[in-house]
């Protein structure tokens, strides 16, 4: 970890406008468009970023499918290529100061979380990847002496990555890491508002030896360049994280182009159940509230909605939003903050008017419920908690992605568990019981890709993370991934 005095010295230092990395080489979009990249830590101007179009996308796809037509990449011997990826993470890590302050400058995380769960995360996913693909082997299946079947794996072709800005980095690894680990080739588009350390490890990734063409990166709006990417009828993948309306017009696009195959992780709105059983409350209200607030609630997988057992319900609730007001919101730069910057003055709107619809609905602000630090320039928002919260309201069912508790108590386990899946998401969820039996029924019973049990959040990589419902399909993280970028082939020898 570094210390606030190195952080300082690079608070302020200019950042080079973001460019479209095309077949290795870096340039502007073709029509030469920009747009601004505003800091959400005090909404002044960044930098600029590259607007790709649907021509820059049509070029990036070209690289790539040409670099996976020649086999320069998947044609070299699994141990070559974990050899560069683990070059690879080295470079992050040799640069993880100036990649998290980077980071954090345009996506708002505060750097604590930014340095471990950004730049930390990125080299151990692309490290851990890399370690797998050469004990990875292919099947015989068990046929009779007259045959031999084989079963091989071979890497997809071209892969659209399409990722968000809550964590670029780490979710950005989770899919560039195993798709070419797996030696396919990739067309990634960061988001709007968290382009820039990715720009950043891609340019390490071509110093790790990565060859030209490989990786392709298009910066931009999503509606002009990660929309063309979707139509690509030379796209064989999308791999995506993002919202829900996004995720349906990558899905619309796949029959309107080469019916490539799409897969979303879509957010959630995960229940965090809390039963009178809980053994420490303290404890239980703490990390319940680092489960929500931090990076602000701009986390796919936050327990956004306290379901809490009557018996408990004012005791929890005093004690979390007790930890909640003692969170340091503020400057993401400063290593003592808790939850950083909402990423734009947009998102910060958005999340202000569920709060209000939640008000006008019946529910009550017992914390929070405002903006704060407006003098800053930046967009900041107090740890808020909303309790009265009832199953039609919409803080019960649509996700926040912002520092918002919807709180709802429960009299029961058989409650408890309608409640829990009373939305349309099934992402995560998290239960905090003493017994054993009751833990292992809620596990079965909650629909959901992860349960966390007495714990909120730090699954590593070696488990998959995907949703259930409308959070999507497929799997980021683990062996499981790999099921994404491979294709089976199956070889049929007559003896
Ligand atoms: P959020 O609302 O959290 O910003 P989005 O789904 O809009 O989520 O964004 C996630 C990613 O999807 C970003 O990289 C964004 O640029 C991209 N994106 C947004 N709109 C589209 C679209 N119409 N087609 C393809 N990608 C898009």
């Amino acid at each position: 970890m570094f210390d606030q005095s190195q952080i300082d010295t690079l608070r302020d230092a200019p950042v080079p406008p973001g460019r479209l990395l095309i077949d290795g080489a870096w340039r502007e979009a073709r029509d030469g468009a920009t747009i601004d990249r505003l800091t959400p830590i005090d909404g002044s101007v960044l930098t600029t970023l590259a607007d790709a179009d649907a021509a820059d996308v049509e070029d990036a796809v070209a690289a790539a499918r040409a670099a996976f037509a020649d086999r320069r990449w998947a044609g070299q011997a699994p141990a070559a290529r974990k050899k560069v990826l683990l070059r690879w993470a080295e470079l992050i890590e040799a640069n993880a100061l100036e990649l998290a302050v980077l980071g954090v400058r345009d996506n708002g995380t505060e750097i604590a979380m930014a340095a471990k769960a950004e730049v930390g995360s990125a080299a151990n996913t692309i490290r851990w990847y890399a370690e797998a693909i050469d004990k990875i082997y292919g099947e015989i299946a068990p046929t009779d002496d007259g045959a031999l079947g084989l079963i091989h794996r071979e890497p997809v072709g071209v892969i659209g990555a399409i990722v968000p800005w809550n964590f670029p980095l780490m979710i950005g690894t989770w899919k560039l890491a195993p798709a070419l680990a797996a030696g396919n080739s990739v067309v990634l588009k960061p988001a709007e508002t968290a382009s820039l350390s990715l720009l950043r490890i891609c340019e390490l990734a071509l110093e790790a030896g990565l060859p030209a063409g490989v990786l392709n990166v298009v910066t931009g709006r999503g509606a002009v360049s990660g929309q063309a990417l979707s139509m690509s009828m030379d796209v064989d993948a999308l791999v995506f994280t993002g919202s829900g309306a996004t995720g349906r017009r990558l899905l619309e696009a796949s029959p309107k182009s080469n019916l490539k195959r799409v897969y979303l992780e879509l957010g959630g709105k995960s229940p965090n159940i809390v039963f009178d059983d809980v053994g420490d409350i303290a404890e239980a209200a703490k990390v319940s509230a680092a489960g929500i607030f931090r990076n602000s609630g701009q986390v796919c997988v936050a327990g956004s909605r306290l379901l809490v057992q009557r018996g408990v319900a004012d005791e929890f609730v005093a004690a979390l939003s007790e930890a909640a007001a003692k969170m340091r919101v503020g400057d993401p730069l400063d290593l003592t903050t808790q939850a950083g910057a909402i990423n734009s003055q947009a998102q910060l709107d958005q999340v202000l008017g569920f709060v209000d619809d939640a008000v006008d609905q019946g529910a009550r602000v017992a914390l929070g419920g405002q903006r704060i630090l407006e003098e800053t320039g930046g967009y900041y928002m107090a740890p808020t908690v909303v309790t009265d919260v009832a199953p039609d309201h919409r803080l019960f069912r649509d996700e926040v992605f912002g520092p918002v508790l919807a709180v709802t108590t429960f009299e029961d386990e058989a409650e408890a568990i309608h409640l829990a899946n009373a939305t349309d998401y099934g992402l995560a969820a998290g239960v905090w019981t003493s017994n054993l039996g009751r833990a292992h029924r809620m596990i079965r019973a909650v629909q959901a890709g992860v349960v966390h049990v007495n714990t909120y959040g730090g699954p590593d990589i070696t488990v998959p993370l995907g949703g259930v419902k409308q959070s999507g399909n497929g799997h980021d993280k683990s062996l499981h991934a790999f099921d994404k970028y491979v294709d089976l082939k199956t070889a049929w020898i007559k003896l």
